[in-house]
Parts: structure tokens; sequence; C-alpha cells
């Protein structure tokens, strides 16, 4: 059954950073003029030539995103359940040879984070955790999810890759969109970052959107972290992906998310640092190119940019996060998987948001549609 993968494999990086990198002023302005859908358009409005064009696109891309989204912000809230992980990355404070105290969230713990959650009034939330076969594996996402389900609509997971068989299952629970970051699409970089655990496997990780997609989950989420290879490249080979994907399985909505490498226990430099010129470049090159993506920002960004990025592009944000498992009950930072850097209350947010016009929205996902 063919994959992503025999896509991918036919592509050629070093090729394709060479155009990326010769793309010329005349390409940009000829991608302005027909960006969706277009990968060349796409490439040319990632390349360092449209730097120069920055504020034709965010006009461009704000008014694509309005008329598309209207004023709408939709709100997550991570919900870690678990720091245990059996991979080796870098990158990363759950990683399994730093010296951090390991938590998995029992059921009480996990109704107890529910019910913060619950209050401050989100209805859709994202599942996070480390990535460990026994002990947070499927069968203990399958006994959770009743109990989640229970409390929010929409219900999004970021753990481990699973078979198509197990997301069929979860989807069965009530799962509705699987987060899946490739991390870099760089096979050497891959390698150097994932030294330890199933992760090392980039194959098996690449062809994950499509055993979701093939399970029948609604949305996919997929992403780069930012800073670990050439930012410009990494997003190009995921936009690759992203087309592939939704060539195939088009009753799937898609997500991307940029998340830039943050500091946390143990961690990593960034090999190329993504500038906050280069974040908002990357936002409207994704919107000029699909306009019906969805794209998130999490708190990983300082609160004054992530305000300023919104209009361009963002559709998603989350807000009041904690990284840890059991955060919401007991904060404390030695747990996190990476520092926050927006750490305004839910109500902060939303009153920013309200501030400059947009519309929090709690809910826009209703699961009995599904079912009547
Ligand atoms: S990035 Fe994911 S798989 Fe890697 S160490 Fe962190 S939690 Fe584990």
């Amino acid at each position: 059954m063919s994959t992503f993968a025999d896509t991918f494999f036919k592509l050629n990086p070093d090729s394709l950073s060479l155009r990326l990198y010769s793309a010329t002023a005349t390409d940009v302005e000829r991608a302005l003029r027909n960006p969706a859908g277009d990968l060349s358009s796409l490439m040319a409005l990632l390349s360092p030539a449209a730097m120069a064009y920055l504020e034709p696109m965010a006009q461009q891309a704000a008014a694509i995103t309005r008329q598309r989204f209207g004023a709408n912000v939709g709100l997550f809230v991570p919900l870690y359940v678990s720091n245990l992980c059996a991979n080796e990355c870098d990158y990363c404070g759950f990683s399994m040879s730093n010296k951090v105290k390991r938590k998995t969230l029992n059921q009480d713990e996990l109704i107890q984070e529910i019910a913060i959650i619950k209050a401050r009034g989100f209805d859709s939330v994202l599942l996070v955790s480390g990535e460990h076969e026994t002990k947070v594996g499927p069968s203990y996402f399958e006994a959770i999810m009743p109990m989640v389900k229970a409390h929010f609509n929409h219900v999004a997971i970021e753990i481990q890759p699973l078979e198509t068989p197990e997301y069929q299952r979860l989807a069965k629970l009530g799962v509705d969109a699987v987060m899946v970051y490739q991390e870099t699409y760089r096979t050497q970089t891959y390698a150097k970052h994932h030294t330890r655990g199933k992760k090392q496997d980039f194959i098996n990780r690449l062809t994950t959107p499509d055993r979701v997609a093939k399970a029948g989950i609604d949305k996919i989420g997929l992403g780069v972290l930012l800073g670990l290879d050439d930012w410009r490249l990494d997003a190009l080979l995921m936009a690759h992906h992203l087309d592939y994907l939704e060539k195939n399985y088009w009753r799937c909505r898609y997500s991307i998310s940029l998340p830039r490498l943050r500091p946390c226990t143990g961690g990593i430099k960034p090999k190329v640092e993504l500038s906050d010129a280069g974040l908002v470049q990357m936002i409207c090159a994704f919107r000029l190119f699909n306009p019906q993506l969805e794209i998130s920002l999490s708190t990983r960004e300082l609160p004054h940019l992530r305000d300023n990025l919104l209009p361009l592009g963002i559709t998603h944000i989350s807000a009041g996060s904690s990284t840890q498992p059991g955060g919401y009950q007991h904060p404390q930072t030695e747990l996190d998987q990476f520092e926050i850097s927006d750490e305004r209350s839910v109500d902060q947010v939303v009153l920013a948001l309200k501030h400059r016009g947009f519309n929090p929205l709690w809910k826009d996902w209703e699961g009995a549609w599904l079912t009547s």
C-alpha cells in the first residue's frame, strides 16, 4: 500500500534547497499572483527573496484568513497525562535519560485536571504524553478516553505513533484529531537528534499520518520543530507532505503547528534560529498556499508576538498551558517538557483576543452530529 514515504524519497532535498535559495523577486511576485495550492509558489514565498515582500504577503494572508475563518480563533488546552518516555530526543525535557521525576496521571488525577481546565471554559483538549509503549500505550488511552470525552467535545491526541486498527479504536472512543510532528524532514538531522527508542524510525513516523487518515480520524496535525535544521527547507518538505495527504485523503482536515525550539532540561540550542520575521513569513506563506489550513500557535511564543501574529493566519491558540502531567493542579516547573513564554492566564488571553476584535471560540465541533 502506498504511503508518503514513496513520494518523499523521490524528492531531492538538495535540489529543492538550491531552488529555494535561488528564487528571485520575479518568482515571488509571480507566486503572489497565484499562491494557492502551488508548491512552486510556496517555494518562492518561503525563500529569502520573499523577505522583501513581507508586507504584501501579510496583507494578502490576513485578507484570506478573515474571508475563510472570520474573526474566530479556536482555543484549546494541552493536558499532559504522562512524561514517561522510552525515546531519547536531545531537544526535549522528557527524554529518557533526563533525570526528572516521572509521572503518569491515574484516573483520579485526570479527573482533577479535567475539572480545572473545564472550569476555565475549554471544550477542546489536546492529550499529550511521552512515548512509552507499555505504560502509556494505546490501552492507557482507550481506558481514559470515555472519561475525557464525557467532558470535551473535541479531543486531539499527541502521543506515540500507532497502527491503523489502534487509531480506529480511539476514533470510536471519540478521538477527533491526531497531531504527529515529524520534527525535521532531513533524515541525517533526524538521526542526529533521535538517538534511542522507536522514534529513531524516521519512516514509521513519516507514514503515521497515512495510518491516521486510513483510520478515518477527522483531523491530522503536522509540524516541524523549527530550529533543528534549515526551517525554510523543512517547511517546504512539510508542505509536500500536506499536499500528498490532501490529495490522497481528501476527507480529512489538516492543521500545522509551527513550534520554535525552546529551552528545556538538558536541551540543545537551535542549529538555525528562526527570527520573528521568519515566523511571519512562514505563517503568511502557508496561509497563501492553503486558505483552508488550520494553523495553531502555542504558548512557546511571547504574548505580544502571539497577539500580532493572529491576524496573519493563526486559527487556533492554546492558553494558560501547563506542559507537565498534573500541572494544572500542582504547578511546578521541574517536570516541564519545555519552557512557556506566554504565561498569561486564560482570562487574560481571552481579553486580549476580544480587545483586538477577535471572537474566542471555545467550541467549533459537535460530536453528536456524527452519531445522529
Ligand atoms: S519529543 Fe516526545 S518522544 Fe521525544 S523525548 Fe520528548 S516526549 Fe519523548
